[in-house]
């Protein structure tokens, strides 16, 4: 009582407070293992009226060694937890590349339906035709947003998607009878591009885009030949810019026999505008998990289709989930209300064989079908505009601000660096720390590698002017405050639960419990 009514007069004696686990209302919880006591448990329920009877021992084995806490202990343990936790529910997160957006609860519900959750996958092609439907459609959807032929729902994850498409191109090249030895890749494609080509055993070419961030063909056509299996773009690229030039590449890697892969897993800042398809990509991925409405981070599960042109559609993964008319067909249980069955097509001669066990992960198909249908086509295109609206205001409100390497139209991403700062001895770090003080989760850093000291802002399309105006007086701020206070940057964050790390010593001496 004392300690309290003295933490009142004054800051020295608010020290104690802190000592016993106290930092406001934020409680430094210790480990569940600690707050234990023999015998506590979460129900109490009357004393039992019938006689015990022991288990046999050597059935039951030892109990694990489990806190024993009441009920109230592990409601707040775990709601503590989730409010120590920062995410795209709690504030904007406005991470570049990632594309952390906010995904609508109804895809949620929508995918935990008990008839989908459910389901088995080794159960007969009669009793799954309403999944059977739905990848069919969802397969047809992408299809449709990216002009291209066909799509398999199999990858797990962009960068699975993207060794997909290289085998479909590897196979491609040995059905023709000469197999290639590379692969031309960009300074602004993504990371993932070149590790998946060299898995598929190809040699990446590494190639510069110009000046303004953009891709010449000049710099294509000086490289592609015939030993050259295709390219891999990443549009938008790395820097959050549209390749303008990618229909005159296409033509100069077609006119060799080569392929165009495309890297699609931002289709958030073109999807409904520009089709992939009609600018001459032959193979493209698409992250599910990050444009059609399934949660990113966390380390997955992820989801990463691929669309393909007509003469690529041989070498998909089996199996492929084929459309066939029921109504001659009197066994099989027809519910689609045009008397379709849905059924799996194994034997594809061509065919990669398979990226995953079963047929993908099915959860996110879900989210994605349930995203593209309460959309509409309309509400897709609109995702777009909004999203590179919303990066091209951050961009031009900052760019007086913060150094902007590419001064020109961004897509769904603006891309700047530390230069104005680093003379007061300010680096992107100090200031990604710092934003934490002002409420937001730090922008990308230090991506893409092709910009020193970069700094990559994604505000996605569902944040309101109101948030995205809080978060560029925040930023706007920062800069000031690195100008006249740059000391108060260097040991940023102070208002978080935690403050600066020691990043050395965490990667030299991980302290993993606690
Ligand atoms: C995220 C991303 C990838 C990789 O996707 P993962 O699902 O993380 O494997 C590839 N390319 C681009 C452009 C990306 O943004």
């Amino acid at each position: 009582m004392e300690d309290q009514n003295s933490c009142r007069g004054g800051f020295t004696n608010c020290l104690n407070a802190q000592q016993i686990g106290a930092s406001g209302l934020i409680f430094k919880e210790r480990f569940l293992w600690e707050k234990s006591r023999e015998g506590r448990c979460a129900i109490s329920i009357p004393a039992q009226d019938v006689a015990e009877s022991q288990l046999d021992p050597s059935l039951v084995g030892e109990a694990p060694d489990l806190p024993q806490l009441s009920e109230m202990d592990v409601v707040r343990h775990y709601t503590r937890l989730s409010q120590w936790n920062f995410g795209v529910d709690s504030g904007m997160y406005p991470l570049g590349s990632c594309t952390m957006k906010y995904n609508p609860k109804t895809n949620e519900v929508q995918a935990s339906r008990p008839g989908f959750a459910g389901a088995h996958p080794l159960l007969d092609e009669d009793l799954s035709q309403g999944a059977l439907e739905m990848m069919y459609n969802l397969e047809q959807y992408l299809a449709e947003i990216t002009g291209m032929e066909a799509v398999t729902l199999q990858p797990a994850a962009g960068a699975h998607g993207e060794l997909a498409g290289m085998l479909a191109i590897h196979a491609y090249h040995a059905k023709k009878g000469h197999q290639r030895k590379k692969i031309i890749i960009p300074d602004t494609a993504h990371g993932t591009n070149p590790a998946s080509a060299t898995l598929c055993g190809y040699e990446s070419i590494n190639i510069h885009s110009g000046e303004d961030g953009i891709l010449t063909p000049e710099a294509v056509a000086a490289v592609m030949d015939e030993e050259t299996a295709g390219i891999m773009i990443t549009n938008p690229n790395t820097l959050g810019l549209f390749e303008e030039n990618i229909k005159e590449i296409a033509k100069i890697v077609h006119a060799k026999g080569g392929l165009v892969y495309g890297d699609g897993a931002n289709m958030n800042a073109i999807m409904g505008i520009v089709k992939p398809g009609e600018l001459g990509i032959d193979v493209l991925h698409l992250n599910l998990h990050k444009t059609f409405s399934t949660p990113h981070g966390g380390g997955g599960p992820g989801s990463g289709p691929i669309a393909v042109v007509k003469e690529l559609e041989p070498f998909l993964p089996v199996p492929r989930v084929v459309k066939v008319d029921g109504t001659s067909d009197k066994k099989s249980c027809t519910i689609s209300g045009d008397g379709s069955i849905y059924t799996l097509v194994y034997d594809k001669p061509d065919s990669m064989g398979r990226m995953m066990t079963f047929h993908g992960h099915f959860g996110i198909m879900l989210r994605a079908y349930s995203y593209i249908l309460s959309m509409g086509s309309e509400g897709l295109t609109d995702v777009s505009k909004l999203a590179v609206l919303n990066a091209n205001y951050i961009k031009e409100s900052l760019k007086d601000y913060f150094h902007l390497p590419y001064n020109r139209p961004c897509m769904h991403e603006c891309v700047f660096t530390d230069k104005f700062q680093s003379d007061n001895g300010i680096t992107t770090l100090d200031m990604a720390k710092r934003i934490m003080d002002y409420g937001f989760h730090p922008p990308t850093v230090y991506f893409p590698l092709v910009v020193h000291g970069a700094i990559m802002i994604e505000p996605t399309e569902t944040e309101s002017k109101e948030t995205i105006d809080q978060f560029i007086d925040a930023l706007k701020s920062v800069a000031q405050e690195a100008k006249e206070n740059p000391e108060i940057l260097k040991s940023a964050p102070h208002l978080p639960k935690l403050s600066r790390l020691d990043e050395v010593s965490a990667a030299r001496k991980p302290v993993l419990r606690g």
